[in-house]
């Protein structure tokens, strides 16, 4: 079976609508859990088209390359979509997922219950490092001054 830059390009568009969709305000769980069911079954949709595209790539000696790749991309996003939407899901249930092992945990601990891997990355002070930089940037245009 062949599969058309038309058929390949609505299925894209549609699933960036979707996407938009997940990206807006998913305010509750029963959003979130819906918007996944669709994400699993656009992502279930792009795997079987990158299966057709290969079958026609290996048995018809079909050169579809392109193809497969746009469609490997447009599953990449979809798959990181899917991410975004489990810690959305889990942040609304006050709860945050294992970096790790994807398991949610409460979010007053530091490591996880289910493999023990840290929450959030260690030593990570974003306003005492930039704090260096500026200071340091000052430093720099004090020496320009200077010369
Ligand atoms: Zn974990």
């Amino acid at each position: 079976m062949a599969i058309s830059w038309d058929r390949l390009a609505n299925q894209a568009r549609r699933a960036a609508s979707a996407a938009g969709k997940v990206a807006g305000e998913v305010v509750d769980t029963s959003k979130v859990k819906l918007a996944e069911v669709r994400l699993n079954s656009e992502i279930r949709d792009a795997y079987e088209r990158l299966g057709a595209l290969t079958y026609d790539a290996s048995r018809l000696g079909r050169s579809n390359e392109q193809l497969r790749e746009m469609v490997m991309s447009e599953i990449d996003g979809l798959l990181r979509e899917r991410e975004l939407l489990k810690a959305q899901g889990a942040a609304i249930n006050g709860q945050i997922l294992c970096p790790k092992c994807g398991s949610a945990n409460n979010m007053d601990v530091n490591f996880c219950n289910e493999c023990g891997a840290p929450l959030r990355a260690a030593g990570k002070e974003p306003e005492e490092k930039s704090a260096v930089v500026s200071a340091e940037a000052e430093q720099e245009n004090m020496e320009a001054e200077a010369e």
